[in-house]
Parts: C-alpha cells; structure tokens; sequence
C-alpha cells in the first residue's frame, strides 16, 4: 500500500505528519517512507536514519553528431519540453530544460545523437532505529528538475508488497507533486484553517479527482471551528481524518527536530486508528 501525504501549501506541517504517521505504523507493520520532497528534504531530521546507501540520480542528455546530423529539425519538433533549437544547419542543446525522455534520439532518422549521463542530484537510503525503510533523494543545486529525481526515488528499492509506503510529497501543485502522487493508494492532504489553506487545498484536490486517487484532509494547526473549511471539505467530498489544534509544545518540539509521537504519545494511537479509517475506506474503492 502506498499512501502519499502531500500539501497545496508550504508549512502546513506536511513532513511532521508524515514522519509521526510512519512512526506510528512501524510498531506492527513493515514501513518504508521515501521523502520525494527533493529539493529540501527534512524527513531525516525526524526519523533519524543510519544512511548507507547512495546512488547518483541521472538522465540522460542528448549530444549531435555534426558529422551524422542532416538537419532535418526533427528532434526538435518532438521535443515538447523545448530542450532543443535549431539555428541554420545547427542543433542546440539546452541541458536544463532536457528531461532526458529519449524522443529525440528514437526519431532522429540519422542516429545523430549520443545520450550521455548528466548527475542531477542523489539518492540516499537506510533504516531507523525503529526499522524503517528511509529513502530521500537531494537535487543538486542549481539544477531546475526535481521531477526525474522523484521518479527515480520512487523506483529505487521498491519496497515488497506487505509494506506500507509513505511518500512525502513536496509542497505546491507542480508536475513534481503529481509525479509524487503517481500510483498511491490514498492521499493525505495536511491543510490550515485559513484562506490560503483552502485556496491550496482546493488546487490539490483537482489535482486527486483528475488522478482519481481516494484522498482524505488532516487540519493542522486548528485553533478554532473554521467554518469555510469545513463546508469546503463536505462539498469536496473530502472527509476530515483529524485536526491538530495550535500548540506551542508541538512547535517547540518539531523545531528540536522531534516527531510529534514523541511530543503528544498520545497521537500513536490517534495515527493507528486513522489508517484504519484510510484501509477501510481504500477497500471500498476496490
Ligand atoms: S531527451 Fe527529451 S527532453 Fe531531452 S532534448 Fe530530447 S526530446 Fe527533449
Ligand atoms: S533529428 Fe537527427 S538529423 Fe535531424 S536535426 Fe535532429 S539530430 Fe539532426
């Protein structure tokens, strides 16, 4: 089961969630959690993993061979992500707009072009004292494209099929959430009660109807009733798993790199009884 906990807006508590979510669940379950938020992974800080394996995140970019290249333009026009131009007789590469798709090679009728592997950032992976399975992939910086990191994380050590696997999404409703969100079960969406909340909850939950993944909405940070949010919530057909009220103790124990089970025990079960509520409403789908 693959369960992506993902968030329209930056710091709304996504990754306390997730990482205090996965705690919860390792006492009577096999766990994995891939931190696909690659651009700034934080999931460690709270897990606290022994990293021992790394691997370089790559794709593959395309070079002309001028001595092949006839220029036809037709590497050009199937390139949809415009990582090539053409200039006279000329081809050009622009490496940071290449998703290394491979379009261009297959349909060059000269087999002009060579693909050679460019580093875009790193995967690590290893296990917690409580027996998770950690991963989390690192964009190099200055690197534009988190999107083929994600997709390599997710790829890399797939875990078996009696794990549970969390997948921490990154913030925002970009072709990197989307690529995060890809294949899960169930989706979290870990929301605040205020106008932004809604604004980015809204774009999230398009984006789960058109990928028509099951999802359910977390409230953090929850001071009072928000009444707009409710009723945003019961007309999306999206049902409250659980609001997290305001609490300076949780703040000033997340900002010690602590998990919220730590902080509030009493949320180990408050979790344990909440994926049940997400199995139950998964099985329905099916
Ligand atoms: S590999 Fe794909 S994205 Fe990169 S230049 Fe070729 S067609 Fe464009
Ligand atoms: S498709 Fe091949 S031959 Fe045509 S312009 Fe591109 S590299 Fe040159």
């Amino acid at each position: 089961m693959q369960i992506a906990i993902a968030s329209g807006k930056g710091g709304t508590g996504k990754t306390t969630i997730a990482t205090g979510l996965a705690y919860a669940l390792s006492s009577n379950h096999n766990v994995c959690f891939k931190d696909c938020d690659v651009e700034a992974p934080n999931g460690h800080i709270f897990l606290k993993p022994l990293i021992d394996k790394k691997k370089e995140a790559v794709i593959q970019i395309p070079h002309i061979d001028v001595n092949k290249c006839s220029a036809c333009g037709k590497c050009v026009n199937v390139c949809q992500f415009h990582a090539l131009a053409q200039i006279g007789s000329s081809i050009m590469v622009f490496p940071q707009l290449c998703h290394g798709c491979g379009s261009c090679t297959w349909n060059c009728p000269e087999n002009a072009i060579v693909e050679k592997p460019n580093t875009i950032g790193i995967l690590e992976s290893g296990c917690t004292g409580g027996g998770i399975q950690f991963s989390h992939g690192v964009l190099t910086i200055s690197e534009p494209m988190s999107t083929p990191v994600i997709r390599q994380l997710k790829r890399w050590q797939k875990p078996v099929e009696d794990v549970i696997t969390f997948l921490d999404a990154p913030p925002g409703a970009s072709c990197s959430v989307v690529e995060t969100l890809r294949g899960s079960d169930f989706v979290i969406l870990v929301t605040e009660p205020t106008p932004f909340g809604i604004h980015d909850l809204r774009q999230m939950a398009g984006i789960i109807q058109d990928m028509r993944i099951k999802a359910g909405v977390i409230i953090n940070r929850a001071k009072e009733e928000y009444a707009p949010l409710q009723e945003y919530c019961l007309k999306a057909k999206l049902p409250i798993l659980m609001q997290i009220p305001f609490s300076r103790e949780i703040a000033a124990g997340i900002a010690q790199g602590r998990l919220l089970t730590s902080i509030k025990p009493e949320y180990e079960r408050l979790f344990s009884n909440m994926f049940d509520e997400i199995i139950s409403s998964v099985s329905q789908r099916e």
